[in-house]
């Protein structure tokens, strides 16, 4: 297994299609082929050996599928780099991976020099992006002209394919080390399951490219032989205008995005009517959004995918024909890849139905964590990952994620799920989205917290927020506060920064 396999493929099958659209460039197979190779041997011209780390710093874009086809093309190891971090962060992250090369586009040419200032090992900084070539970075298509094309490594397997961060929704993200067979593994298991389209598919990439959950979708519709569409990042107008445009088949969106665009008032003026797919996951999504989510799409199926960037990405899926009744709240069965259990803090397997952590098996799972051998250990025992998830499984096998175990409140001594009161609230027809946190309480230990955003025009009051979520949940679980916002604050993955929003309500007088 190699992650190149998908394109030397399709060369082979249907070299004369597009294999890719990105605002107005685009390109066949066969050139998408003969570009790979030069980018590979201009890497190798710059020194990049086996093994070593190439990194890039951009929004999504044709270039950025070439750099995750020349990258193993050339027997390297992908480093993308996460949109939200600052120079800082980048910085840490190419020096904790030993990274000589980084590609960066027009959004993050202008961080390099900060980037320099302070990691001293970066030999080469290639421009991929749009605007004038900035003072100091190398030209990504003067690269290519002068490169000699070079054959594909073909290697594979069990070597290291890329260090994927963690989405650093919980703290500062940690680098994934993935193999060709973790990824390849993963990508078969969701086709196998009938994720994608297997021919004449149109796959939108409107998630963040360096988020594993793109890149699956990504790797997943390559092997397809499916042609791709990018654009710069999630705008809900512009995913309404790329699906009529392209006729777009199927997308991946994480679940804040899907709440978007399925409550976007533009939504009515586009044909939508190609896409046939729908695959969301990355983080817990209320019942009542995937509900409107169904019914604002209904020429399209949808599958849920829950996992972690640690088991490359995808554990469970919920398949369409899942998708009713109390199922809608699940995140599926164990993908056809993957095992998964509920254990104790003991890792024994609880009964069904008991709330638990969930641990995942299988070819997928990661050998560990870079740089972080004390982490590797504690997440992996016997092979099983520690996701850091509670849930529970039903009598089928159908798991329920109730809540990240970090996440869980606990007020007068009863667990709280966030899950299940945010399914409370969003109930609501005034609510478009809400998240709710533990507060610090001297009384109960910790208060349910919930921060609501209404739909335009909407009004309610907090007090009647609360009264529709006890008439669902205990007592004890609804909301004790209520704050209105405009917008949740979120991760460059696009998940609800739950830690912001606890270091936000926790401050000094609002803690009783
Ligand atoms: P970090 O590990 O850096 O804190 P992260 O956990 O968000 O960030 P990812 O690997 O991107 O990093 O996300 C995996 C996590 O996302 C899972 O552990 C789970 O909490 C959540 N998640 C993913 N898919 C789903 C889903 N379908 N339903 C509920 N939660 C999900
Ligand atoms: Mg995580």
């Amino acid at each position: 297994m190699y992650l190149t396999q998908s394109l030397q493929r399709a060369v082979q099958q249907h070299p004369d299609t597009v294999a890719i659209i990105h605002a107005d460039r685009s390109a066949t197979f066969a050139e998408l082929a003969d570009r790979v190779a030069r980018l590979a041997a201009a890497l190798q011209d710059l020194g990049v050996q086996p093994g070593d780390r190439v990194a890039i710093a951009s929004l999504n874009s044709d270039r950025y599928h070439e750099y995750l086809y020349a990258v193993p093309w050339a027997d390297a190891v992908l480093n993308p780099i996460n949109i939200r971090w600052n120079p800082t962060e980048i910085a840490y992250a190419l020096k904790d991976s030993e990274t000589s090369v980084l590609l960066v586009d027009d959004a993050f040419a202008a961080a390099v020099p900060a980037i320099e200032a302070q990691y001293d090992g970066l030999g080469h900084v290639v421009f991929i992006g749009d605007g004038p070539l900035p003072d100091g970075l190398l030209d990504y298509e003067d690269l290519m002209a002068s490169a000699e094309p070079v054959e594909d490594a073909r290697r594979g397997n069990d070597q290291l394919a890329g260090i994927f961060y963690t989405g650093g929704t919980t703290g500062f993200p940690k680098g994934v080390m993935l193999t060709h067979t973790n990824l390849v593994t993963s990508a078969m298991g969701s086709m196998t399951s009938g994720v994608l389209h297997t021919t004449g598919g149109r796959v939108l990439h409107a998630a963040p490219m360096f988020h594993l959950a793109d890149y699956a979708m990504w790797n997943a519709a390559s092997i397809a032989g499916n042609m791709h569409v990018t654009i710069p990042m999630f705008e809900p107008t512009a995913v309404l205008t790329a699906i009529e445009k392209h006729r777009i088949t199927d997308m991946l969106l994480v679940p804040m995005m899907i709440q978007i665009v399925t409550d976007s008032p533009e939504r009515g003026n586009f044909d939508l009517s190609s896409l046939r797919r729908v695959v969301y996951g990355g983080s817990s999504i209320s019942a009542p959004v995937l509900a409107r989510a169904i019914k604002a799409f209904p020429e399209a199926q949808f599958t849920q995918a829950y996992g972690m960037t640690e088991v490359a990405p995808v554990a469970t899926l919920l398949l369409p024909e899942n998708h009713v009744g109390e199922r809608l709240k699940s995140g599926g069965r164990a993908a056809p890849h993957s095992e998964v259990r509920i254990v104790d803090t003991d890792d024994n397997e609880v009964p069904r139905g008991a709330v638990g952590e969930i641990v995942v098996r299988g070819a997928h799972v990661t050998q560990g964590y870079w740089n972080k051998p004390e982490e590797t250990a504690a997440a992996i025992v016997d092979g099983w990952m520690h996701t850091g998830d509670g849930g529970r499984m039903d009598d089928e096998g159908y798991v329920y994620v109730v809540d990240r175990i970090k996440d869980m409140i606990v007020t007068g001594g009863e667990n709280v799920y966030s899950t299940e009161v945010e399914n409370a609230v969003a109930s609501h027809d005034a609510v478009a989205a809400v998240a709710v946190v533990g507060l610090p309480d001297d009384k109960w230990g910790e208060r349910v917290h919930a921060v609501v955003v209404l739909h335009p025009g909407a009004e309610v009051t907090a007090e009647e927020i609360r009264e529709h979520a006890r008439n669902s949940i205990a007592g004890y679980k609804s909301p004790r506060t209520v704050d209105f916002v405009d917008a949740l604050p979120v991760s460059g993955a696009g998940k609800i920064l739950k830690r912001d929003l606890r270091a936000k309500y926790s401050g000094p007088g609002t803690g009783g």
